[in-house]
């Protein structure tokens, strides 16, 4: 069969294939410690649930608008507003299945062969192949962890380019769980004020999984002078363990937003009804169990934190949000392990982990970001203990680098 050039310039998710190799794995009989996984180990809260049922009893199981039901709009214009104290008319809203689809729409909508979007390293592995496939070019910019993985003036400064489209900023990020403080977003914003022609797309999913103080502050509200040239992109999936409802939605310039919707139109119609109904229950209803869940997160993360940090030749940045730590393995880049294979990278270290050990972790190199692994504490405390006893022990066995 032939395959359009647009999906040879793609690769399947690296996360969805580590989730596949874990599988194959466990069928093979044995127990694997499972630290890839990109979602909340919680079930959806029951109110959630028992709005989708009612939906689909009251026959609310048609197309819906193409940019998603106005009670689901209405629940989204809400939260921005509440939340950020951002005013969003209708025509600036669109609903579409899941966050992933809403950018990858943003990305077709206004891509050109060779546009270029500025993506900072460490980054989600999606952004560079969504960029591919809709004919653009990745400008991955590196941010190292001196900088917090974070982008800064300078650096976004010398990425921009008459041909630049797009700036992505995900805060809080995957797979590092940093994020920008209002005074970090100004000083972005102060470079992006002398660009005219480039917009912003901030991709705010883990938002309110969130340990710092206040709220995570959204580019748009932070500078008013950016607000119609910025992009933001947020869900349901994370905050209410809705992954599989397929729910995210886009808030941005009304020109943007109508070319979504076009291309929405023609492709998918609209977003699941039933799981439309869900999400604006979750949005307008009972938010404890947002609380709660981070509390657990909390604690995992400083569990987490706290072992990697006392084992030996590893080292880890604080997240301020979302479910994940990057964690950094570069003292073993050369090793040896005791078999006498040798560690060339972090993806040979991820294996070690997984063959010796038996704990599945992301290599960085998947997110742009050679000699880290990235873990998922988005599973039991118990788990996280024992795998972290587990990556101490096998790196326990492997020789210092040669120096
Ligand atoms: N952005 C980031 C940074 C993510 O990690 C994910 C989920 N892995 C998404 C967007 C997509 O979320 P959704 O389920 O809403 O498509």
């Amino acid at each position: 069969m032939h395959t359009a050039e647009r999906v040879r310039r793609i690769k399947p998710s690296p996360s969805t294939a580590a989730a596949q190799r874990v599988r194959e794995l466990k069928g093979q009989g044995l127990t694997i410690l499972d630290l890839t996984v990109g979602e909340p180990d919680f079930d959806t809260p029951g109110h959630v649930k028992a709005a989708a049922i009612r939906a689909i009893e009251a026959g609310e199981t048609k197309y819906t608008p193409v940019n998603g039901t106005p009670r689901l709009r209405a629940a989204i214009a809400g939260r921005l507003r509440q939340r950020h104290g951002l005013e969003y008319t209708d025509r600036q809203l669109t609903v579409g299945g899941g966050a992933k689809q809403v950018i990858f729409l943003a990305l077709a909508a206004t891509l050109d062969a060779g546009d270029e979007v500025v993506i900072p390293a460490p980054y989600w592995v999606s952004y560079p192949d969504m960029v591919l496939a809709n004919d653009g070019t990745p400008v991955t910019v590196d941010c190292p962890e001196a900088d917090g993985f974070k982008l800064t003036p300078d650096r976004l400064r010398s990425s921009l380019t008459d041909r630049t489209r797009w700036v992505v900023l995900n805060t809080p990020g995957n797979p590092t769980g940093a994020a920008y403080t209002p005074a970090e977003l100004r000083a972005l914003a102060d470079v992006l004020l002398d660009h005219p022609h480039v917009r912003v797309l901030t991709d705010e999913i883990y938002d309110e999984i969130w340990y710092d103080d206040g709220n995570n502050p959204s580019l748009a509200a932070v500078e008013p002078r950016l607000t119609d040239r910025v992009f933001l992109t947020n869900g349901v999936s994370k905050t209410y363990a809705m992954t599989g409802w397929r729910i995210g939605y886009g808030a941005g310039p009304a020109d943007l937003v109508t070319a979504i919707n076009t291309l929405q139109s023609q492709s998918s119609s609209c977003p699941s009804s039933v799981s439309q109904a869900a999400a604006a229950a979750a949005l307008t209803g009972p938010q404890e169990f947002v609380r709660d869940t981070v509390d657990v997160y909390r604690t995992r993360r400083d569990t987490t934190v706290k072992l990697i940090g006392e084992t030996p030749g590893l080292s880890c940045t604080t997240p301020s949000g979302g479910f994940y730590l990057l964690v950094n393995c570069q003292r073993f880049m050369g090793s040896s392990t005791p078999t006498g294979d040798r560690i060339e990278n972090d993806e040979d270290f991820a294996r070690h982990l997984l063959e010796t050990q038996q704990v599945a972790v992301i290599h960085g190199s998947a997110y742009g970001a050679p000699g880290y692994f990235r873990i998922s504490f988005a599973t039991s405390t118990e788990l996280l203990t024992e795998a972290c006893a587990r990556i101490a022990a096998a790196c326990a066995g492997l020789s210092e680098r040669p120096s």
